[in-house]
């Protein structure tokens, strides 16, 4: 059994406004191989940095990132470069991470004809293939990135990264531009993807009702930590940590109206000055005289993790 992506990310040094941000901060997640693993928590909570982490856009300033036991920097040269190439990322927003000038020819051929996985001859062919797997028409490789609905721009993002046969895919809010209906198409997409090729997915949303459903395990991340991490339906029917059951109760039942993380009492502090402790503790309903001052460990609660000092306080029963 191998460990794809591990991370124990420290104390990342992120310069913001000339001050060090721990934008990620003591996270450890093994994700096996063939595994889809949500990461869930508000923007600004670091995700989007431990994903960045994970594809080798980020170096933690201590800590690492290991593909398969090695991290990047273990590896050299040729060595390296595949492994970068096994660990893609399906950007946020489809348009701005896509050239407007090329042709969907070029954004989804070049990698594959740079790194040599595809005969120049042959991407023509190939880039074809590529976007009959991902639902669109072959014919459409000759047209340029705006002349597609954003969720044919999201498929050709998902082709792109495809591309160079990687085996994990890091998927930073890939859905989260797209309407409900056509966020659940590309979402099946991914599903399709992951059952015909064995993929291993971290799908990073602030949104638990996107991750619900795709899930293996959910790690729900709060300010740089993870505060609660198990089995998908175990987080989701009965969240432990009160962060994530503040998420749980504001999953949007199908035909409501989409509500916000308002709901959650206060603002996410700023991760230049979380406060100490339990982070949550200013917006916990829950909180008690430790939490200001004492910082839960992650315990194993019934199975799933959980960092929460109500676990060993007698208040929880009560
Ligand atoms: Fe709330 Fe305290 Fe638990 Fe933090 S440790 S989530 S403040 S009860
Ligand atoms: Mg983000």
């Amino acid at each position: 059994e191998l460990d794809l992506a591990e991370s124990t990310a420290k104390l990342l040094g992120a310069r913001v406004e000339a001050q060090t941000v721990h934008a990620v901060d003591d996270v450890s997640l093994a994700i096996a191989p063939g595994e889809v693993v949500g990461l869930v928590g508000e923007s600004g909570c670091g995700k989007s940095t431990l994903g960045r982490m994970v594809v080798g856009l980020l170096n933690p300033s201590d800590g690492a990132v290991r593909y398969r036991g090695k991290t990047y920097g273990e590896l050299k040269g040729e060595a390296q470069r595949k492994a970068r190439l096994k660990v893609q990322m399906v950007f946020q927003d489809p348009m701005s991470s896509l050239n407007p000038r090329l042709r969907v020819a070029e954004l989804i051929g070049e990698a594959p004809r740079v790194h040599g996985i595809v005969p120049r001859r042959e991407v023509k062919d190939y880039v074809a293939d590529l976007l009959e797997r991902v639902g669109l028409d072959p014919t459409t490789a000759r047209r340029y990135p705006h002349q597609f609905s954003g969720g044919q721009r999201a498929r050709i993002g998902i082709a792109r990264a495809l591309g160079v046969n990687p085996e994990v895919i890091v998927c930073d809010e890939s859905v989260a531009a797209l309407d409900v209906s056509i966020q659940a198409q590309i979402l099946n997409l991914f599903m399709r993807l992951r059952a015909d090729l064995g993929l291993t997915y971290l799908f990073i949303s602030h949104d638990l009702g996107v991750v619900e459903h795709i899930s293996d395990r959910i790690a729900v991340m709060y300010l740089g930590r993870i505060v609660e991490l198990g089995e998908a339906e175990d987080v989701i029917r009965r969240p432990n940590h009160p962060y994530t059951q503040a998420l749980v109760a504001e999953i949007p039942t199908l035909g409501t109206e989409k509500r916000t993380f308002a709901a959650i009492k206060g603002e996410i502090p700023s991760p230049l000055h979380p406060p100490p402790g339990c982070h949550f503790h200013p917006r916990c309903p829950h909180a008690f005289d430790r939490c200001r001052v004492e910082r839960p460990a992650l315990k194993d609660v019934g199975g799933r993790l959980s960092a929460c000092h109500l676990n060993d306080d007698a208040r929880r029963a009560a």
